[in-house]
């Protein structure tokens, strides 16, 4: 654990991140808690760099003694053969977005999976789980589909525009969670009799504006968890509010995934209400940004 006076150096690892809030929430954290933090970004598009290469930008950081290191993408996958150990929920989604260096030894973590469910019971306390849809079945879908069967989801309907995708997830849950997972060929027919949607595919994004569904299939029973948060306020929360659906922002699911990664690297408590009104400020103060990523 982390105490006052202490000089700590993280980082994140990505592609096209120069915008990523990551940075400013990390570092007003620990200023916080009297640790002195430098996050720089390791922008692979800035380094001419690629997943590749990240043995090198991995080996670099341990002698240069970070203690850990956010990941993004497109690295999340790549990472895994090189680190040290794995945590279970890290295992479990195949994918890291957190590592901790600890007695020069790589630890995979991934925050983005309990990030979603430290927001969902926050936004969306008591939301039934008795049949959910999961639209989008690629990074961040696969972490909160993880989260949100091990929440106790009864069903989970998988939807993704590339069906081998949905299909291959849905497989791949079903061997810890027997008969609990479908893939689905459209919306419409996922979501008869659904109690929840969550929204993990790109649109609604500000360089991929829209609705990811027709508004229509948002009955007002349905609660809606949106992934995207740039903007906040997508045209699916939009719809979905109109049409008095109880809903969920991406905010939550961002803030929550760097409280996690800010307890793993420090070993303190995030001060988790400070965090999001920062989170939610700088947003407010950025310009929009078509590329942001955590
Ligand atoms: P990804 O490319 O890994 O996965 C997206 C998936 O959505 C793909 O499988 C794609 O085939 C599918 N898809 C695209 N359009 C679709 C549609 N209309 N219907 C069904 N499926 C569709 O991307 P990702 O890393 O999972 O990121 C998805 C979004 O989540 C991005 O906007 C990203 O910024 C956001 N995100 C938010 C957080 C957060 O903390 N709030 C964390 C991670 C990612």
């Amino acid at each position: 654990m982390n105490t006052p006076g202490d000089k700590l150096l993280l980082g994140l690892i990505g592609a096209g991140i120069q915008r990523s809030l990551s940075p400013a929430l990390h570092e007003e954290e620990a200023r916080r808690h009297g640790l002195r933090l430098h996050y720089p970004l390791i922008d692979l598009d800035l380094c001419g760099a690629t997943p590749g290469q990240l043995p090198t930008l991995l080996a670099a950081a341990r002698m240069m003694g970070f203690a850990g290191l956010n990941i993004t993408y497109p690295c999340k996958q790549a990472v895994i053969p090189l680190l040290d150990e794995l945590s279970p929920q890290a295992q479990a989604m195949g994918a890291v977005n957190t590592v901790v260096v600890r007695g020069g030894r790589l630890l995979g973590h991934n925050t983005d999976g309990s990030g979603w469910t430290w927001g969902f019971r926050r936004a969306l306390p008591g939301a039934d789980l008795g049949c959910v849809v999961l639209l989008g079945a690629g990074g961040a879908g696969s972490a909160i589909a993880e989260a949100v069967l091990s929440l106790g989801a009864a069903q989970l309907r998988l939807v993704d525009t590339d069906a081998a995708r949905a299909q291959a997830l849905a497989e791949a849950l079903n061997l810890r969670y027997p008969f609990r997972v479908s893939a689905h060929g459209d919306a419409a027919q996922a979501l008869q009799g659904a109690s929840g949607l969550i929204h993990a595919t790109p649109t609604g994004m500000a360089k991929l504006p829209g609705l990811p569904l027709a508004a229509e299939l948002l009955q007002p029973s349905l609660w809606v968890s949106e992934v995207v948060y740039v903007p906040l306020e997508t045209e699916l929360l939009k719809a979905a509010r109109a049409r008095a659906c109880a809903t969920m922002d991406g905010g939550h699911m961002a803030v929550g995934q760097a409280v996690g990664a800010f307890e793993l690297f420090t070993g303190l408590k995030a001060d988790a209400a400070r965090l999001e009104q920062h989170f939610r400020r700088l947003l407010r103060l950025a310009p929009p940004d078509p590329d942001r990523s955590t």
